[in-house]
């Protein structure tokens, strides 16, 4: 919307094989994905079978260290030699089972940007949050955060990604409308800090989006595309999903 160009990106979490790798790579390979960017994020083990001029490739997550004595991390610079150009941070799975807090998702999106990567920053309050009314006020904590340790100017080299918990894996997708709310105050806080790169800024939905509700949620004016993952699996959605986007 408004001139930002759409943006597709598939988290497979931990799922997929060698085989849907191939399969997907070449899938994307025969599509037409002008107009939009499309962002595939497999497994790290997977990053590498990837090989593409037509849709990018993302890491899951990253270290917030740049080397070192880290046993089973994967550093940006790893991520950047083996052809990413994205790499999602602070998931809710991963806030949740890994127990990454505001402040370290910080330093992994420094870690990123540092890197020359592109951070796909991942907000979005559990459902007792929103039960009680308190979204907008979560959300802007998680991305004060962040704005906090890079610097407003970093907002332009970043993409965000509003993922409300209650919708991921469930089926019970945000309506467009609620959507809509959350990613135009996401962008009306940021431009608190950078009014030019909040205007320019890629906020993402993400949580049930398939191939039906896709077209809907991409309408809205601050939806500027989506972050899959259950139909990030499935090649013809996935499809379906990136060219509701244009
Ligand atoms: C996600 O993992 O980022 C996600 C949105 O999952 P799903 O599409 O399966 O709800």
């Amino acid at each position: 919307a408004a001139g930002r160009r759409p943006l597709v990106a598939g988290n497979w979490k931990m799922n997929g094989d060698l085989k849907l790798a191939s399969a997907m790579q070449s899938a994307l390979q025969d599509a037409d994905l002008t107009d939009l960017d499309v962002v595939v994020c497999p497994p790290f083990p997977f990053l590498a079978s990837f090989d593409s001029d037509k849709f990018a490739l993302g890491a899951q997550d990253l270290s917030h260290f740049e080397s070192g004595a880290h046993t089973g991390e994967v550093a940006a610079g790893m991520l950047r030699e083996v052809g990413c150009q994205y790499v999602i941070v602070g998931h809710s799975e991963r806030r949740t089972d890994q127990q990454e807090s505001n402040e370290l998702v910080a330093e992994k999106v420094a870690a990123a940007l540092g890197a020359e990567l592109t951070p796909i920053l991942c907000v979005g309050e559990p459902l007792p949050v929103r039960e009680a009314g308190d979204e907008l006020h979560y959300v802007s904590a998680q991305l004060d955060a962040v704005v906090t340790r890079v610097g407003a100017p970093q907002l332009s080299k970043m993409v965000i990604a509003y993922e409300p918990i209650w919708a991921i894996g469930t089926g019970n997708t945000a309506t467009p409308e609620q959507a809509q709310d959350v990613h135009a105050h996401i962008r009306r806080h940021l431009s608190k800090a950078n009014a030019e790169a909040a205007a320019g800024l890629r906020i993402l939905y993400g949580g049930s989006v398939n191939a039906d509700n896709a077209v809907q949620l991409f309408a809205q004016p601050d939806v500027d595309g989506g972050l899959i993952g259950g139909a990030s699996l499935k090649k013809d959605d996935f499809l379906a999903i990136c060219q509701a986007a244009k």
